[in-house]
């Protein structure tokens, strides 16, 4: 009988899921996603986790519930660090043991730590250690590594040429069609979209964000839109050593390529209810943000009760006032 592993569709899944999807599916083992966000995901999230996590971790628990009975495995890795530089936000670190311990009748979890710190191979090791817990030979779990690693290069390069994770996946999947973040309008506005992208890409947790820029003929533009060494040229951003957290550091200097370059017509930070990493990263951005005046900035937190109603009066209202101001200059 074929092996199913579940990879809950949120959090690393934006970055990730095309690798592992290889990866599992090479050595044979059938894999089952949750999917898109909906309602009764979110809800279930809400209930399950603790009170005062954050919104992301409230929905990852969501999405385990929606795929937990279905599977042999889930795979949640203990990611810590891919760059040998930034670590992941302590969240991420836990979330193996928050998820064991928290949700009732969880299936085994594929919990192998990812920590490039601990040597060039480091990961190599980890694929390892996943396949012998399938019980796969070590030199089809080779092979697919180098397959998934193939994969992922495919993906990260048409998500630099504009695209969007959803279409990217599309096309890695169908090998055609596939958009980038252009909508039906001829786009007249350029924005920078700041945030995690299992926030800023789950199109219910944002209330839509990008699909609605889109809609009022805005381009946009994102951190993985960017190429990473452009990123790494922005340094420490100003500051005496870079961020910890990976996500959050590539955040802050995606926000300070795009107000450097002043080639956007505004930004919009998107921030989670209950982040702590954002606390300090949205009053970073602030801070650029005041040194380009002349580029406006709004910031958008969500969190579970977040209303369309509330998100599309502040979108049109942003999106009205950055196009008016630029008529006039
Ligand atoms: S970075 Fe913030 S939003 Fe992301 S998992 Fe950590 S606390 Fe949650």
């Amino acid at each position: 009988m074929t092996i199913k592993v579940g990879i809950p569709g949120s959090l690393l899944y934006y970055l990730y899921y095309p690798m592992w999807r290889t990866f599992f599916n090479e050595l044979g083992v059938q894999v089952v996603t949750s999917g898109k966000t909906t309602k009764n995901i979110l809800d279930q999230g809400t209930r399950e986790a603790l009170a005062d996590a954050c919104v992301p971790i409230k929905l990852f628990y969501g999405h385990v519930m929606d795929i937990k009975e279905q599977v042999d495995y889930l795979y949640i890795p203990r990611v810590v660090c891919l760059n040998g530089k930034t670590v992941y936000c302590p969240k991420f670190l836990g979330l193996p043991d928050m998820i064991r311990y928290s949700i009732e009748n969880v299936p085994p979890i594929i919990d192998v730590r990812m920590d490039t710190r601990q040597g060039r191979f480091a990961l190599v090791k980890a694929y390892l250690a996943i396949g012998k817990i399938l019980g796969a030979p070590k030199s089809l779990v080779l092979r697919a590594y180098v397959k998934a690693v193939g994969i992922l290069y495919r993906y990260n390069r048409l998500l630099r040429k504009g695209w969007s994770p959803v279409a990217a996946m599309n096309f890695l999947d169908n090998q055609v069609g596939g958009t980038d973040f252009d909508g039906p309008l001829k786009p007249s506005l350029k924005f920078a979209v700041l945030g995690y992208p299992y926030a800023i890409y789950d199109s219910f947790i944002s209330v839509n964000l990008i699909d609605k820029l889109m809609k009022y003929g805005v381009k946009v533009i994102t951190a993985e839109n960017i190429h990473p060494t452009l990123l790494a040229l922005q340094k420490n951003c100003n500051l005496p050593k870079r961020l910890f957290w990976t996500l959050s550091d590539r955040a802050l200097k995606a926000a300070h390529y795009l107000f450097n370059q002043n080639k956007i017509d505004g930004v919009l930070h998107l921030t989670a209810f209950g982040c702590g990493p954002d606390s300090l990263l949205n009053r970073l951005i602030e801070m650029e943000a005041k040194k380009h005046s002349n580029i406006p900035f709004m910031t958008l937190m969500i969190d579970e009760q977040t209303g369309d109603a509330g998100m599309t009066t502040r979108l049109e209202a942003f999106v009205d006032m950055v196009r008016r101001r630029k008529e006039v200059h």
